[in-house]
């Protein structure tokens, strides 16, 4: 299904009093990088491992995803979002053994109860949505095109990756990269490695877990190939916004980009990143393995969906909060005041034209409601709209 938006502000093209076309740069600004665009802008989220339910932590990147396209709308630009299931995964295969279910099976489950909270959430549908299991031709290619260009190994049916080259490029030093591999499963205590560095792209499988065979033996593909070969796949060798939660900046999206990069020639991967700020609750980050998890069904059930919406994206995108319960009604609050001020009459051009250059200059959400709520009427609307709340 195509990815659906309300009518906004198609501001890209005007008619001067001699009806010759003038075309503005569709610019977008994220982080500290000016982004001039041409349709269509790809945008590639990291999707979810479906194994679990699906927590604020979650809700909160795919919805800032989802308003990075909507705003790109706004300005005139055709998008094509994929947002990919990671159903081939260690962490899921466990669950599934656990449960007596087969992996496909048991994802397909969570997968469904995770639309339905992305629904509810009203979060557009992605023009793609790749599940890794298939695609594991494309990473059996990735692999092959890898080991042809010399950046990666075959070892006791794996295929590794030569990654050292990742850390500088991430800023990192050695240590709290090791740390991060570490955290993160990528296992660089791994012997059979010439680097600690080096990650798979194929790995043998046992009887267990799933498994495809392939030129090195049955196996599976490894977490970053997937993403890599899903990207390739529908969005092709380069991308102009990568977006996920922050924690998968290093490990994840530094594999995935070099993998790409070194097999295509085709380089930077990602033009841009959007990478959103981790939900804290109880001074952690909000985490199944640390049981401090609000999950999006229970807020549904008290609080509208524009709420919940409203919460996370009153904030820079990029910055860490703590989620505190009062915190939904306060948003409530919020919202009455936008939809007083969207019932309002009043067309003000420079309302917005402020509106859009707040939310084109890295998704400054904050100050296209202040100019909302200073301006009501039109301006009002539009935010309500890009956003989603009304
Ligand atoms: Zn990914």
């Amino acid at each position: 299904m195509a990815h659906r938006f309300p009518a906004g502000l198609h501001g890209a093209t005007s008619q001067t009093a001699a009806q010759e076309p003038v075309i503005r740069s569709a610019e977008l600004r994220l982080s500290d990088r000016e982004l001039p665009l041409v349709s269509p802008a790809r945008l590639y989220v990291c999707g979810i491992t479906p194994y679990d339910v699906t927590h604020l932590g979650h809700a909160a990147t795919f919805i800032w995803s989802d308003v990075a396209a909507s705003v790109l709308h706004m300005a005139g630009v055709d998008v094509t979002t994929c947002r990919n299931v990671t159903d081939v995964d260690d962490v899921l295969t466990q669950a599934a053994n656990s449960h007596g279910r087969a992996y496909d099976e048991y994802a397909l489950y969570q997968e469904y109860l995770f639309e339905k909270d992305m629904a509810a959430l009203r979060v557009h549908q992605p023009t793609h949505e790749p599940r890794a299991r298939h695609h594991v031709t494309q990473v059996q290619q990735l692999a092959a095109a890898l080991l042809a260009t010399g950046h990666a190994y075959q070892r006791d049916g794996h295929v590794y990756f030569r990654g050292a080259h990742t850390v500088a490029r991430a800023g990192l030093t050695s240590e709290q990269a090791l740390a991060l591999s570490a955290e993160y499963g990528d296992n660089p205590d791994d012997p059979l490695r010439d680097d600690p560095f080096d990650v798979p792209v194929w790995r043998p499988s046992t009887d267990r877990q799933p498994g495809w065979p392939s030129p090195w033996g049955r196996g599976r593909p490894g977490w970053h190939a997937e993403c890599a070969a899903m990207a390739i796949a529908l969005l092709g060798a380069s991308i102009d916004i990568l977006a996920g939660g922050e924690d998968l900046r290093f490990p994840h999206h530094a594999y995935q980009a070099a993998m790409v990069e070194t097999a295509t020639s085709v380089s930077p991967f990602a033009r841009s990143h959007l990478h959103v700020g981790a939900v804290h609750q109880g001074g952690a980050k909000m985490a199944k393995a640390t049981g401090n998890l609000t999950l999006v069904t229970d807020v549904l059930r008290d609080h509208p969906p524009a709420a919940v919406r409203l919460l996370i994206l009153n904030r820079p995108w990029h910055a860490p909060w703590e989620y505190h319960a009062g915190d939904l009604d306060a948003a409530a609050g919020t919202l009455e005041d936008l939809y007083a001020a969207a019932a309002r009459p009043g067309t003000s051009p420079a309302a917005i034209t402020a509106v859009t250059a707040a939310l084109l200059n890295n998704l400054d959400v904050p100050q296209a409601l202040a100019v909302a709520r200073d301006e009501a009427g039109e301006a009002a609307r539009l935010v309500l709209r890009v956003l989603s709340l009304a």
